[in-house]
């Protein structure tokens, strides 16, 4: 129970830097300089304002100086990262992949409220984040049971940053000709380069046999999601732009606690 806790206190001040990225990143604003500042007014943030879900729910969701409402995803980025890194090490203690794991949930965290608010997906995650799924490859092989049916002579290590690879590879491919498809039927951009970008990111870290369940949770969930908003605000269809990143995210976050 202790490493848990130890790993979720972690993950308050982990999210905490993981929301300066979300609001910097897509703005192009560098994430160490300045200090945490008020997006209303500019006024910068004390050290005593700036503890994880604390100093939110002591200040009541204000802004100290302007008194403007500060985004509820402040305290829902750290609490959901908190528990995502206790879950992460209460699974698999403290390792070398629950290292790998805990860097893809902070990955996944970001870009779910990157498209969810700005429907970007920054290249520094996804791509950043695809080169470093492609050295964990290496270094803690992936379980490719069905890529060494069909290579069994080739060592585990090499199979293991093939099939993540392959992983990588196939869903986008898939996914960049069903969005070209698509957009040419509709008349208008479909699927985004970020979510290509999303797919490879996903597959180095996943793997090709576990990328499938991630994608599958991630499409039904996206789907009923978006069909409920459509219901409830009565929106038109057309003018709708489902967060499909929000989604992959959602269903690749899970993935790790399978089983
Ligand atoms: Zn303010």
């Amino acid at each position: 129970m202790f490493g848990p806790a130890v790993a979720f206190v972690f993950g308050l001040l982990i999210g905490s830097f993981l929301n300066v990225c979300i609001y910097r990143i897509p703005r192009d604003l560098s994430v160490v300089f300045p200090r945490s500042f008020c997006p209303e007014c500019g006024g910068s943030v004390h050290g005593y304002d700036n503890i994880p879900v604390l100093s939110y729910l002591l200040l009541r969701g204000r802004c100290r100086f302007c008194g403007k409402g500060i985004g509820i995803r402040y305290p829902l980025v750290e609490i959901t990262t908190a528990v995502l890194m206790a879950v992460v090490v209460s699974r698999y203690s403290w390792s070398a992949i629950a290292l790998k794991w805990a860097i893809f949930e902070c990955v996944l965290v970001v870009l779910f409220w990157t498209d969810l608010e700005e429907r970007i997906l920054p290249s520094e995650f996804t791509l950043g984040g695809a080169v470093v799924g492609l050295v964990f490859s290496w270094f803690l092989p992936l379980p490719a049971d069905l890529l060494g049916l069909l290579l069994p002579q080739i060592s585990p290590r090499w199979l293991s940053v093939l099939d993540a690879s392959v992983g990588a590879g196939f869903f986008a491919a898939v996914f960049w000709v069903l969005g070209a498809l698509w957009s040419r039927m509709a008349g208008r951009e479909a699927l985004g380069q970020g979510d290509v970008k999303l797919l490879l990111m996903l597959g180095t870290f996943l793997g090709f046999e576990r990328e499938l369940p991630a994608l599958t949770i991630g499409a039904v969930a996206g789907s009923l999601a978006g069909g409920l908003y459509l219901l409830i605000t009565r929106k038109g269809a057309r003018a709708f732009e489902l967060p499909l990143g929000s989604f992959l995210c959602l269903g690749a976050a899970v993935t790790p606690f399978l089983r």
